[in-house]
């Protein structure tokens, strides 16, 4: 599959700043059991697309998604992307 076309990327999004709350040797305190905004946003951001993929539309047809553009939240994480 090619490479995906990816719009709205930032190089240094705000929540890049904003530490790791977790204490990385007990689960208990760690995401996801414990809330941590960087690690719920570092999963977000590694859950976007790389490669190009299908979808089926409506009418059973099948289309190609070349592009998609990244929807950012208050800290400039990834909420959603759109198919555009
Ligand atoms: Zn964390």
């Amino acid at each position: 599959m090619k490479k995906l076309i990816i719009k709205n990327t930032k190089q240094e999004p705000l929540w890049y700043k904003m530490n790791c709350t977790c204490k990385k040797n007990n689960v208990m305190e760690s995401f996801p059991v414990k809330e941590c905004l960087h690690c719920s946003y570092v999963m977000k951001e590694e859950s976007i697309p790389k490669e190009q993929f299908f979808i089926t539309d409506p009418k059973g047809k099948k289309k190609l998604i070349t592009q998609i553009t990244l929807v950012r939240g208050r800290h400039e994480e990834v909420i959603a992307w759109s198919m555009i």
